[in-house]
């Protein structure tokens, strides 16, 4: 659990999470257009915005470690997960974002790095491990900015999604983050 001075927030969180809320409005209104647009990968899109719009969120959304010590969603959602630093402490996911992160097929990349320099800082969830492409998904809010910069569509919703690898840690504020 993140120590008691991570609540209340003080004013330059609040206002980071007004820029990350209004950020996320303008994306998602591109992303509803992508996904409600021309089909760009074949199948899935239509189930898939069934499913946005019916409000379905990975049950996942509060780590192990944080539900073993918070007992209901809108305690989570007081104490964590307001902005990258803590995010990225705590590893998870802000949980008022309602998109589903974003995920990359690795097998269709072709590692240009276009959606990392297109990732808001504040997000800050995509980043080079070894020889592939990955978002972080605690970090994504699924705004949807990398989506139309990628040549190829290999990014996708990631409805189900997991927990990051462990080593996938080491990028958020190491040395060679992109975002700091
Ligand atoms: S990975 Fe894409 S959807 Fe997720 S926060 Fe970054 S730009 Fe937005
Ligand atoms: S923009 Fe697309 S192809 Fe380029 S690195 Fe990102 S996911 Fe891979």
């Amino acid at each position: 659990m993140l120590p008691a001075e991570a609540w209340p927030p003080d004013a330059a969180d609040e206002e980071q999470d007004q820029a990350e809320e209004k950020d996320r409005g303008d994306a998602d209104r591109e992303r509803e257009r992508q996904l409600h647009g021309p089909d760009r990968n074949g199948v899935g899109r239509h189930a898939l915005s069934i499913a946005l719009g019916a409000g379905l969120a990975h049950p996942r959304l509060y780590t192990r470690r944080v539900t073993s010590d918070i007992e209901t969603g809108d305690a989570i959602a007081a104490v964590i997960g307001r902005n990258r630093a803590e995010r990225v402490e705590a590893r998870v996911r802000n949980p008022r974002w309602k998109q589903a992160p974003l995920r990359i097929e690795m097998s269709e990349c072709i590692n240009c790095d276009t959606c990392i320099r297109h990732c808001p800082p504040q997000f800050g969830a995509i980043f080079n491990h070894e020889i592939d492409v990955i978002i972080l998904p605690e970090l994504c809010s699924g705004c949807g900015k990398c989506l139309p910069v990628c040549p190829v569509n290999c990014i996708y919703d990631d409805v189900a999604w997991d927990g990051s690898a462990e080593d996938w840690w080491q990028h958020p504020n190491g040395p060679e983050d992109p975002y700091v």
